[in-house]
């Protein structure tokens, strides 16, 4: 059987399952990368100019974690899945950049995905992706159709379920395969904010705020300190295109729903603050960031922007966080 690689970074946390079902539809094997640790982020440093965002170059440790694992490794350029709403260009050019910069990695299995080029295009291309396993083009008719279902299912689960990508991939992933669970309070132990329940929204990529590497496991500190987080996935899709529409008009970049719509949202439904987290070096987050922190700021709303690379201190982001639970717990209890 064809094994197939999928390295756990950049789009994995939104289109896993749809992946996984095509390329099982057509009797590949999927393999995924493990966690990201320090080794696996430096061995992708190394490939990539210093100005890369953490993401990508982490992406590329992920890619060289695959070597020896599998047939092929599955790295898809998404331009565009909805009409003139764009990928950064590090989407768009991800498979020559690590074919350029990873040479040792196994095969590549590319696809261009371009809904702006119209249906024939975007269906020649996945039959294209197909031709490794098979030339029938009712099997990948089906497979296509099963993967656009799993999709759907997943992004359904997690806004009515209100669960995390981690929590809704679990079942999809090797048991026990690095994630650490949330430090949870011990019975009767008071939170660390006070004794005061918060609600904050974490608002940024998936690759980015689920990757506990890249974040120092952010989101399950402040969980540990007793904060209910809200991420962006929890939100219903038509809320968010609302909350651009709101604050933004039409979307530009593909993930203004993540940033802007989640951002705007949450500042509006009453949560007790807001945290962006943004790679270093980004364009498309360092404008959306800066949006999120003055529409929050002119509602009163606090907000606290966290900019990551992999030079960011753990100890000083771990300050900065309790600094900002700590200022909103007092805020809270003085009413
Ligand atoms: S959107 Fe930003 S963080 Fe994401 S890949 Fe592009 S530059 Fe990197």
């Amino acid at each position: 059987m064809t094994r197939v690689g999928v390295p756990r970074g950049l789009l994995f946390y939104q289109y896993f399952p749809m992946w996984r079902t095509f390329l099982e539809a057509l009797g590949a094997e999927v393999v995924v990368s493990p966690v990201t640790t320090r080794g696996l982020a430096i061995s992708g440093a190394s490939r990539m100019v210093a100005e890369t965002c953490i993401p990508v170059k982490a992406f590329c440790g992920h890619v060289l974690a695959l070597r020896g694992q599998c047939d092929y490794v599955f790295i898809p350029a998404i331009r565009s899945m909805t009409p003139r709403v764009f990928n950064c260009s590090k989407f768009l050019g991800l498979p020559d950049m690590v074919r350029a910069a990873c040479p040792d990695a196994p095969p590549i299995l590319d696809v261009d995905i371009d809904v702006n080029q119209g249906r024939h295009e975007l269906y020649q291309a996945i039959y294209r992706l197909a031709r490794p396993f098979t030339w029938n083009p009712v099997r990948v008719k089906k497979a296509t159709v099963l993967a656009l279902e799993a999709n759907r299912a997943y992004v359904e689960q997690m806004s009515q379920q209100r669960q995390i990508p981690p929590e809704a991939l679990g079942p999809l992933l090797p048991a026990g395969d690095g994630r650490e669970a949330p430090p949870s309070l011990a019975a009767g132990q008071a939170p660390s904010n006070g004794g005061h329940r918060l609600t904050l929204a974490l608002i940024g990529h998936p690759y980015v705020i689920y990757d506990d590497y890249i974040t120092h496991r952010l989101l399950s500190r402040l969980q540990g300190m007793g904060v209910d987080v809200v991420t962006p996935e929890m939100v219903p899709e038509a809320a968010l295109e609302a909350a651009i529409a709101n604050l933004d008009g039409r979307s530009y970049w593909t993930y203004e729903g993540e940033v802007v719509g989640a951002g705007g949202y949450y500042r509006d439904s009453g949560v007790d603050g807001v945290i962006g987290v943004l790679a270093f070096g980004c364009g498309p987050d360092s404008l959306m960031v800066d949006l999120v922190k003055h529409y929050a700021q002119d509602k009163g709303c606090p907000f606290l922007g966290v900019t990551l690379d992999e030079h960011t201190g753990e100890a000083g982001l771990l300050t900065r966080l309790e600094a900002f639970v700590d200022m909103i717990a007092r805020r809270k209890r003085a009413g």
